[in-house]
């Protein structure tokens, strides 16, 4: 099915670079349409979503945030990666994980094999907290509806959470990270993995046997079939 998805998404940037160059017409079979366009349907929607944040001051954030990270990837990843909220690297770029955590990010990526256009990658919030802080109840209230939706379009396999903030509130509980990860969750039909954040790693490399053990339980059942 991933092989499928890989191919229909080559094939439509490669028709798109014909109709470029000025070809005119394609005959195209019923379902080769209805496959083509479910697959444009989800990167609409999520254009969609991004237009609904634009400028957003919902909550009190956006009085010092320099850019809304939505959240970047293929909208038909298999994976979709959830983080806590954006740093300064990322409020700076626009992009999520591109700072020193992003960095250690890509290596948990490559060790399992997959890469940054495979997957999807997001945060719990869209807009840097100051100095970093953990993003406060009422912020994560109001964000949180546009991350549902994200999930709702994209309908990952597998999400994993990063950290103690986007697993407590994707899973709505107290239990600290430790005791979560190491688990498998249901989480509306989605299995839902939770890990420590690549910046606590940083922190505290012990642990780093832990994530290691998520990440296999991750590449087994990506590779599983839907
Ligand atoms: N930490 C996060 O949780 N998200 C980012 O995008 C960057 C750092």
């Amino acid at each position: 099915m991933q092989i499928l998805k890989e191919t229909l998404e080559q094939l439509l940037i490669y028709l798109k670079w014909q109709k470029a160059m000025g070809l005119k017409e394609i005959y195209l079979s019923e379902d080769m349409r209805r496959m083509l366009s479910a697959l444009n349907e989800k990167e609409r929607f999520l254009e969609k979503i991004k237009e609904e944040l634009k400028d957003c001051n919902r909550c009190k954030l956006y009085k010092e945030r320099n850019h809304i990270v939505f959240g970047e990837g293929s909208a038909n990843a298999r994976l979709m990666l959830i983080g806590e909220a954006p740093g300064h690297d990322e409020d700076l770029q626009g992009r999520p994980f591109v700072g020193a955590a992003g960095h250690i990010l890509d290596n948990m990526l490559n060790a399992i094999k997959l890469n940054r256009k495979d997957i999807y990658i997001t945060n719990i919030v869209k807009c840097r907290p100051p100095s970093n802080r953990n993003p406060e109840r009422d912020e994560i209230e109001i964000c949180k509806p546009f991350l549902l939706k994200q999930i709702g379009i994209i309908k990952p396999k597998i999400i994993c959470t990063l950290g103690s903030v986007a697993t407590q509130t994707i899973l709505e509980t107290k239990t600290p990270i430790t005791k979560l990860r190491g688990h498998i969750y249901d989480f509306s039909g989605i299995k839902l993995i939770p890990t420590f954040h690549p910046a606590y790693l940083l922190r505290n490399p012990y642990q780093k046997r832990g994530a290691w053990e998520d990440l296999k339980l991750i590449e087994k059942l990506y590779k599983e079939p839907f």
